[in-house]
């Protein structure tokens, strides 16, 4: 198989994702990667790994990461590509990202409980293979003991911002983590930008306040996107001077029609989008917002 595509934007069982990092790399040479991101949820544990197996099967591993960004009443993930986990202040925003997780998991677990959700700490870490914990591992175990029908159900009855179990935790401004991000020297692309929820010209002006904060790019083409989806990022990111980017965002079998490099079978990332955005990539250190 010729291997001429890419895909950055995937997850591992450092965060959410329910394959190991090496397995992630197995399974996107497979289906034809000639380099792959690996961009777990606000940590790089499982980039190690997944670059000692690239090296293996001759795929590039591109440091990455998706930091969850404060956003209104919706999600903003941003994607920070080749950074480098070794710069401090990186590595500080990290830790800081850890241990607001650390901070409301155990709430989550509190706040089922008292809703008669026969749920405890123990049971999620389980269900989290010892990776980050995140949201979807709660849904793995609400779904094992009958809580939920699936992944979606899980959310929409106890996870979701409204749901009883959901409960806030701290997360970086959006030009904060970009500010982050190039500190590290990585490149920041705004991830899955439907799920912004916005209309044409909010999303616009979206658009343009992050680009005015240093955003390098957009994930144009994604698994969830449709034709028309594509047509308009493209058309918002030729406007703005935003660099394409694209992934998968394979979470392994929570999300089983979606395989790395391919997505829903429609997904096909040339190897050329890597290339302009390496070439984003900053030259000099930039010192990043202050941290709040
Ligand atoms: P957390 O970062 O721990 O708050 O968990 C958020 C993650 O849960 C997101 O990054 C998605 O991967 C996942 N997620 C959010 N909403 C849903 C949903 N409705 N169905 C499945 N997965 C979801
Ligand atoms: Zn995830
Ligand atoms: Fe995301
Ligand atoms: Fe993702």
């Amino acid at each position: 198989m010729r291997r001429d595509r890419v895909d950055l934007h995937t997850h591992s069982t450092a965060s959410d994702g329910t394959f190991r990092p090496a397995d992630v790399v197995r399974q996107a040479a497979g289906h034809g990667a000639a380099a792959i991101a690996l961009t777990d949820h606000d940590c790089v544990d499982g980039v190690a790994e997944a670059a000692a197996e690239g090296v293996r099967l001759g795929v590039e591993v591109v440091t990455g990461i998706e930091i969850s960004a404060e956003f209104g009443p919706g999600t903003m993930h941003i994607l920070g590509l080749f950074v480098d986990p070794a710069v401090p202040v990186f590595g500080a925003a990290m830790a800081r990202m850890q241990t607001a997780r650390h901070e409301r998991n155990p709430q989550i677990v509190r706040r089922l409980q008292t809703a008669g959700v026969a749920i405890t700490y123990e049971e999620v870490v389980a269900a989290s293979g010892g990776g980050q914990i995140g949201r979807p591992h709660f849904a793995r175990v609400l779904i094992e003991k009958g809580y939920a029908r699936d992944m979606n159900d899980a959310f929409n009855r106890y996870l979701k911002r409204g749901a009883v179990g959901y409960c806030e935790r701290f997360r970086f401004a959006p030009a904060e983590a970009i500010g982050l991000i190039h500190h590290a020297g990585g490149v920041a692309v705004l991830a899955h930008p439907m799920t912004l929820g916005l209309e044409s010209e909010a999303l616009r002006a979206e658009l343009t306040r992050l680009t005015a904060a240093g955003l390098d790019g957009l994930e144009i083409r994604y698994s969830a996107h449709g034709v028309a989806d594509e047509a308009r990022l493209r058309v918002l990111a030729q406007d703005l001077g935003l660099a394409e980017s694209g992934g998968s965002d394979f979470h392994g079998q929570s999300k089983p029609e979606i395989r790395p490099v391919i997505g829903r079978g429609q997904l096909a990332v040339p190897v050329t989008v890597l290339d302009a955005l390496r070439r984003r990539r900053p030259r000099a250190v930039v010192a990043p917002a202050e941290p709040r």
